[in-house]
């Protein structure tokens, strides 16, 4: 049997984590006028977003850690390598990529937001062609009488 105290915590940790995840859903968006960042911690356009060092995915710096890591995020302007557009990778997006996806902290944005999306569906497809392949000539081995199992193991 649980105390009600417990229950209260587990009741309050649960609620945290799904304002967590709307949280991170509306900075995936970009949607910095989402309900769910509301009264959170969060600055206005153009100011530093403060970095939570402890999210990031990094075994240890070289040299000094990037600006980010002290200074915290800011909007930065980016020239698409794919289209040449310019965007602003905005300071959110920055948050989400480094301390969400655990992102490479001496990585950074090279593509919009279009062509990051369109690349994400090419890649997509042709994993997907790949596995498939790969499945195919599973099936061709199982299948392939004995001899022709031997000419397969040598191509
Ligand atoms: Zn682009």
């Amino acid at each position: 049997m649980k105390s009600n105290k417990q229950k209260r915590a587990q009741l309050e940790a649960k609620r945290a984590r799904k304002a967590q995840r709307a949280r991170y859903a509306a900075i995936f968006r970009g949607d910095s006028n989402c309900a769910a960042l509301k009264g959170w911690r969060w600055s206005k356009k153009g100011d530093f977003v403060p970095c939570d060092a402890s999210q990031l995915a990094h075994t240890g710096f070289y040299g000094s850690p990037p600006q980010f890591v002290l200074m915290g995020y800011q909007d930065q302007l980016i020239r698409c390598i794919g289209c040449g557009t310019e965007e602003t990778w905005t300071a959110m997006q920055q948050k989400w990529w480094y301390e969400v996806m655990k992102g490479s902290i001496y990585s950074r944005a090279v593509r919009c937001r279009a062509c990051r999306r369109q690349r994400r569906t090419i890649r997509a497809a042709a994993n997907e062609c790949r596995l498939a392949g790969i499945e195919r000539k599973r099936q061709a081995k199982r299948l392939a009488p004995s001899s022709q199992r031997r000419k397969l193991k040598r191509s």
